[in-house]
């Protein structure tokens, strides 16, 4: 098989606005409040035995930020990197790369 174009799942024309508001998980930072436009790409999962949440990380002040899942589309979220405190069980099964977003949490 010939691979012609390299597959590629980003949605260009997504975003969505959201506030840096440090919701959804025990946060060790205070929350800027601070606005943002969310591409794709910025959405990243954070898994528990229970659930899975989506969210992003401020750039400003590091807090994660829970989104509802329900304004994030599919191809967003089935493609969105995992991130998780370093020390979890989820940790060590985290990409290179994975590990280096979750170093703010
Ligand atoms: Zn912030």
């Amino acid at each position: 098989m010939e691979r012609l174009e390299k597959g590629n799942y980003k949605l260009p024309n997504w975003s969505m606005e959201a506030r840096c508001t440090g919701n959804g998980w025990g946060q060790k930072k205070k929350p800027c409040y601070g606005k943002w436009k969310l591409e794709d790409g910025d959405i990243l999962k954070r898994v528990t035995s229970e659930t899975t949440y989506y969210g992003f990380i401020c750039p400003d002040c590091h807090c994660f930020t829970e989104l509802d899942s329900e304004k994030i589309p599919l191809e967003v979220r089935e493609y969105c990197p995992q991130v998780a405190a370093r020390g979890s069980d989820h940790y060590e099964k985290l990409t290179d790369e994975e590990k280096k977003l979750s170093e703010v949490l």
